[in-house]
């Protein structure tokens, strides 16, 4: 099972991701989550990163693609995963392409969560997250258990400096511009499938099964 994630900033891809994970037991890779970590940790990665993620716009695709090349070639890829987050732009998408023609493989699924504009910011502005294991968490949408503490982990959870209403707005022109043509370049190859992400989560997940269960 190999899975792209496409859709907006705040479409739910993330929430969405650990729920996919954790019942087809497939690692979630999530760039923006790796960034982070190497942004917390002050690495050359993370340092280069924050010059871009904090403005709301992409990471050079260099960067990018070689991170993601080094992490697609861990063990525990073998048997499939989950990108969330990338590809962002068509150049990463083709890398993608290569990488999985190298080896003879190709990808199950791009799932595209649908989600209009006057959604977002609302999503965006109240996402609260956990820096420890990427939960996503919302002030009105998707309360934790316990204020302010991640309920796998336990770790307080915090606001994304780059979910500010200016920077989404960024984002959002970033998403248009750079991201959206990826609907057509996977609707060519014809493994584009759409889901309606306005719904509840839990209903959200319930399609995207369905939709997987018809792909395996
Ligand atoms: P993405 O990874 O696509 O940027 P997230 O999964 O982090 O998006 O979701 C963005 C925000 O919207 C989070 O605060 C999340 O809790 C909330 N959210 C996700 N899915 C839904 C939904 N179906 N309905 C309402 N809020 C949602
Ligand atoms: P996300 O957590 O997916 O919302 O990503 C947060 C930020 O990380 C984005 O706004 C970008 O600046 C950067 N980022 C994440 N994935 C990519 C990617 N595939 N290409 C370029 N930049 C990315």
């Amino acid at each position: 099972m190999k899975i792209v994630l496409l859709g907006p900033p705040g479409a739910g891809k993330g929430t969405q991701a650990k729920s996919i994970c954790n019942r087809y037991n497939i690692p979630h890779i999530s760039t923006g989550d790796i960034f982070r970590k190497n942004m917390s940790e002050n690495t050359p990665l993370g340092i280069e990163a924050r010059k871009h993620i904090d403005k709301g716009y992409l990471v050079p695709d260099d960067i990018t693609i070689n991170m993601v090349y080094e992490r697609l070639q861990a063990e525990d890829c073998k048997d499939g995963y989950l990108l969330d987050g990338f590809p962002r732009t068509v150049k990463q998408a083709e890398a993608l392409e290569r990488f999985l023609k190298e080896k003879n493989e190709s990808l199950t699924v791009a799932l595209l969560i649908q989600v209009p504009r006057e959604f977002i910011i609302e999503r965006m502005t109240g996402r609260r997250v956990c820096p420890a294991c990427g939960a996503s968490y919302h002030t009105k949408f998707n309360m934790p258990i316990i204020a302010g503490k991640c309920d796998i982990c336990g770790s307080d959870i915090i606001q994304r400096k780059d979910d500010t209403e200016e920077t989404v707005r960024e984002r959002l022109d970033v998403y248009k511009a750079q991201t959206q043509p990826l609907i057509d370049f996977y609707e060519d190859r014809n493994v584009l499938s759409k889901v309606d992400g306005t719904k509840a989560i839990n209903e959200v997940f319930e399609s995207i099964c369905n939709i997987l269960g018809e792909k395996i």
